[in-house]
């Protein structure tokens, strides 16, 4: 099944340790809070954005399915 990261806006602090772990995938903008990368999580990345999630101190960041992102843009 294809993923995708996703962030919960609320529960982000801006820690930018995400971005840190994976600078392939995640960019931060000007307050240091998460731009993350439009595309599915590619398979070499995949064991780098798992760390991402578990390290990320406010559990904001989460691994989702890709159907998930289609369906909530209708
Ligand atoms: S590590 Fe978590 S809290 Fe920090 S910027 Fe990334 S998503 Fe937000």
């Amino acid at each position: 099944m294809n993923r995708h990261l996703a962030v919960n806006p609320i529960a982000c602090t801006g820690h930018g340790l995400c971005a840190d772990l994976l600078p392939e995938l995640i960019k931060l903008d000007e307050w240091g809070y998460p731009i993350l990368a439009d595309r599915d999580v590619p398979a070499e990345l995949a064991q780098l954005a798992r760390r991402a999630v578990r390290t990320c101190p406010t559990l904001a960041l989460r691994l989702a399915a890709t159907a998930d992102r289609k369906e909530a843009t209708r």
